[in-house]
Parts: C-alpha cells; sequence; structure tokens
C-alpha cells in the first residue's frame, strides 16, 4: 500500500496552441486533503481530468495508489489501455462536478446504485444497503425516492458525493462542489465534505471557499497559468504566501 494515493510528475497539457498545464508535480498522502485554489483559466479543472484520465496528458504521468492512471507500461514503452481497463480504473477514482451530473430520470437511490450494479456488477441487496446507508450519511435518507429535480441544488450535490462514495473509490476529486449553489446551501454541503475527511477520505478540491481551505485542508495548493505556484500547509499558503501571485490572488477572494 501506498503513502502517496495521487502522484502527478511533470503532467503538460495542450489544447491546441493552448498550454494549460506546464509540468504539474503533486502528490497526496493517502488519507489527506488537497484543496487547489488559483484564478479561473489556471487549469485546475484539466488537471483534476487527468487524474482519470478524461484528460490524456501529452507528458508526465499520473499515478493513482500506485497504478499508472490509462496506460501501461512494458519496459520504457507506454501502451493506452484499452476502454474497458480505462473505465475499470476510473470506477475508483470519484468525481463531484459543479453542477450536479445526476441522471434527471433516476431518483436519488437509483443514481447511487446505478455504477455499482452497472461498472462494478456487485450484487443488487449489497449495493442497495450500502446505497440506502450512503443516503443516509449524507442526511438524505427521508429523500432516496426523489428525483433530482424535486430536490434543491444542496440536496442534488449530496446525492453526487453518496453516488461516488458508492463505488469506494481511493480518491474523491471536487470540482468547485459549491459554486453552483445559492449561498444559504452551500455549508450543508460542506459539512458532508468536512465529515469525509475526518473520516480518512482522501480527496483533492478546488474550490473558492477559503474558510473551508483553512479548516479541512491538509495541503494548499495554489495554481496559476498551468503552474503549482506554492503549496504548503493552509496556515502557510494562506496566511503568509511566498509569492506575489499568491497574494495577489488571496486579497481578491478573500
Ligand atoms: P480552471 O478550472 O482553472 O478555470 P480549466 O482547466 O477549465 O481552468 O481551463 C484552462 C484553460 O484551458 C482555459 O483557457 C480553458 O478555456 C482551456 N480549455 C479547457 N478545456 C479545453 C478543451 N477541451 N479544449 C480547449 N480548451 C480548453
Ligand atoms: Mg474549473
Amino acid at each position: 500500500m501506498s503513502a502517496v494515493m495521487v502522484d502527478l510528475r511533470g503532467v503538460h497539457k495542450s489544447f491546441g496552441p493552448l498550454k494549460v498545464l506546464r509540468g504539474v508535480d503533486l502528490r497526496v498522502a493517502r488519507g489527506e486533503v488537497t484543496v487547489i485554489l488559483g484564478p479561473s483559466g489556471s487549469g485546475k479543472s484539466t488537471l483534476l481530468r487527468t487524474v482519470n484520465h478524461l484528460e490524456k496528458v501529452d507528458s508526465g504521468s499520473v499515478r493513482v495508489d500506485g497504478e499508472l492512471v490509462g496506460y501501461r507500461q512494458s519496459g520504457d514503452r507506454l501502451y493506452e489501455l484499452r476502454e474497458r481497463e480505462i473505465l475499470r480504473q476510473r470506477t475508483r477514482i470519484g468525481f463531484v462536478f459543479q453542477h450536479f451530473n445526476l441522471f434527471p430520470h433516476l431518483t436519488a437511490l437509483e443514481n447511487v446504485v446505478e455504477a455499482p450494479l452497472s461498472a462494478q456488477r456487485r450484487p443488487r441487496a449489497e449495493v442497495h444497503r450500502l446505497a440506502v446507508r450512503l443516503l443516509d450519511r449524507v442526511g438524505l435518507a427521508d429523500r432516496k425516492n426523489a428525483y433530482p429535480g424535486q430536490l434543491s441544488g444542496g440536496q442534488q450535490q449530496r446525492v453526487a458525493i453518496a453516488r461516488a462514495l458508492a463505488l469506494e473509490p481511493k480518491v474523491i476529486l471536487f470540482d468547485e462542489p459549491t459554486s453552483a449553489l445559492d449561498p444559504e446551501l452551500v455549508g450543508e454541503v460542506l459539512d458532508v465534505v468536512k465529515d469525509l475527511a475526518r473520516s480518512g477520505t482522501t480527496m483533492i478540491v478546488v474550490t473558492h471557499e477559503i474558510g473551508f481551505a483553512r479548516e479541512v485542508a491538509d495541503t494548499v495548493v495554489f495554481m496559476d497559468d498551468g503552474r503549482v505556484v506554492e503549496q504548503g500547509p493552509p496556515a502557510q499558503v494562506l496566511d503568509s504566501p511566498r509569492h506575489e501571485r499568491t497574494r495577489s490572488f488571496l486579497s481578491k477572494v478573500l
């Protein structure tokens, strides 16, 4: 068992002429919470998407729990995995999106059981019990038969978190999970994420919620222009940033 759960080395990614990631190194320890901050367009979402091979890197490597993501190494050559193997890897990497991305025609419970049944082919009764437990954990035991359209944004995002947990992921990636929510609904979602943090779930959270970062993060990473500008414990990065770009960003969001 590797102490480093997510390990990015020298990751470069361009879209045509646009260099979006310019040599990112990032290591996330097992059981730790890393919060990524940075201005819009700095490459945060692209970085998260490389972790589960939704974006292929141009160079560099991504490992999750010691396993190369998207590729198999043979000697000094890399071969891209087949779609089926990529999907298998992806089932162990949870992803929670800004806009929830629930299936609108499925109930909360059906959304949570869908992937464990279809992608992991686990027994229906076991998955059903797990889903009920997870919906209870995110405070939605009484809404399990509701459709997404009948739920508030905060409730939908909590279903999305339960859905991610149902795959028993090695790491959960959150891409601005509260940015689409009305302000009064942000707290209930952050409380669920805090609960996961306390229970030792490995997470990478892209957010502008500085208070959350200060309280929950083991490591805060500041990105700008496709690079990690600085990283460290929250007190260091948030209160005594070393770089002018970090200071300037924080002065705008605080
Ligand atoms: P952030 O999440 O920090 O706002 P992103 O990773 O979403 O940044 O985007 C970084 C840059 O890459 C932006 O300029 C964005 O427009 C561009 N970009 C992201 N995805 C694509 C894509 N699929 N094709 C072309 N450009 C993209
Ligand atoms: Mg983004």
